[in-house]
């Protein structure tokens, strides 16, 4: 990224030389981003991360039917479900929040289940942030597969399939030819790469409306100037991916997981593990501590060097369970207590020993100052 920090600062759009050299660079990046998902690099469309491209796919396709129908789940990402609540508040579509299970899988059924006349879109995240549960997308997308086939018979208009694999490009296997879908959205900062950088996956001749307007960029569906930095960086994060494996499942956090979940469950009594034992991302372990919340525990782990994120979002001071928490089943005053450990490729065994010889004090701490610890 450094040289078009610096030097190279020539603007894609710009016949000059050094403009041709950044479009250079650009392309060489989305042919690198193509070829980890098994997509064509004309199917690739840069935007400014997750939140960009999601909003892309959701309402760049609902949009221009006017009134229409969506199926996503009830975890999804809030880039997901805020898009969704906006669909359904200022343009009249019906969203179906789907169920799911314990380990917080959607039933592939119920996809099928509730595809009616008007439906227009399934988005189905493939990891979830909280939980790192993988969904069953292939299964998915072939019943939608199926429902399309009779759709045309009927002269019906088909139905969509987008997913959200912010979690997962990078750090598991993601082709959207084995997947099925149609569209898809990644981001950068989710696998070593830079914030603010990210990408839609967009099938050939699925039918997209632009969100921005202006230039002729991105062949016309994302109008701005292109953020050449980033995107080299993404590109250089999917090579690296591609070379670790296509985004494989990494053997080694497997254990580093392994061996964090189950030093906590010998350790601490009355805990929860949220993350499913098969099905999920290799690096991702959410926890939840009874009568303690998880901020407490985060802000002790920090003052400690390590860094943890609490299942919970704050709002106004009074923190909100979390909805894939709640979705999957945990009651929601257990949910307050969650905790998500998310192990990289940097982490050593030293660091799991040294969780694990820390964090049985702090709870008991946290425990011996709550009142739902003596009310139990
Ligand atoms: N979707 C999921 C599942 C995420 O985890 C995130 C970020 O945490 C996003 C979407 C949003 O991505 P970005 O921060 O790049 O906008």
């Amino acid at each position: 990224m450094l040289p078009y920090l610096k030097g190279k600062y020539g603007n894609p759009s710009s016949l000059h030389r050094i403009g041709r050299a950044s479009r250079d660079a650009v392309e060489e990046a989305r042919r690198k981003v193509a070829r980890l998902l098994g997509a064509e690099e004309e199917e690739i469309f840069f935007t400014s991360g997750g939140t960009e491209s999601v909003n892309m796919a959701l309402k760049g396709m609902a949009i221009p039917h006017r009134r229409g129908h969506i199926i996503t789940s009830s975890i999804e990402h809030h880039a997901v479900l805020s898009t969704c609540r906006d669909l359904e508040d200022y343009y009249g579509f019906k969203i179906t929040y789907l169920p799911v299970d314990r380990h917080g899988l959607v039933n592939p059924e119920f996809v099928g289940k509730a595809i009616r006349k008007s439906t227009v879109l399934v988005s189905i995240m493939h990891a979830n942030n909280e939980t790192g549960t993988i969904e069953p997308l292939e299964e998915i997308s072939k019943i939608i597969k199926r429902v399309n086939v009779n759709r045309s018979e009927a002269n019906l208009p088909r139905v969509y399939f987008h997913t959200d694999a912010v979690q997962t490009v990078g750090k598991w296997p993601v082709d959207v030819n084995i997947l099925g879908v149609d569209m898809l959205s990644l981001s950068g900062h989710k696998f070593y790469g830079p914030k603010g950088i990210g990408a839609l996956y967009l099938r050939t001749g699925t039918p997209l409306h632009a969100l921005l307007h202006g230039g002729h960029h991105e062949r016309n569906l994302r109008a701005g100037t292109e953020n050449v930095p980033g995107i080299i960086g993404l590109g250089s994060a999917c090579e690296l991916a591609e070379k670790g494996g296509g985004g494989g499942k990494d053997r080694n956090l497997v254990r580093l997981k392994e061996k964090l979940r189950r030093g906590i469950l010998k350790r601490i009594d009355e805990v929860t593990v949220n993350s499913p034992p098969d099905a999920c991302l290799p690096g991702t372990l959410n926890v939840c501590f009874r009568y303690v919340e998880g901020e407490s525990i985060a802000l002790e782990l920090d003052l400690k060097g390590v860094s943890v994120s609490s299942g919970s979002a704050c709002s106004a001071g009074s923190p909100e369970p979390s909805h894939v928490l709640t979705a999957i089943g945990v009651e929601p005053v257990v949910a307050r207590g969650s905790v998500r450990f998310s192990l990289g490729r940097n982490n050593k065994e030293e660091e799991v020993d040294y969780v694990l010889d820390i964090l049985p004090p702090i709870i008991r701490r946290l425990r011996e100052m709550s009142p739902f610890y003596y009310a139990r």
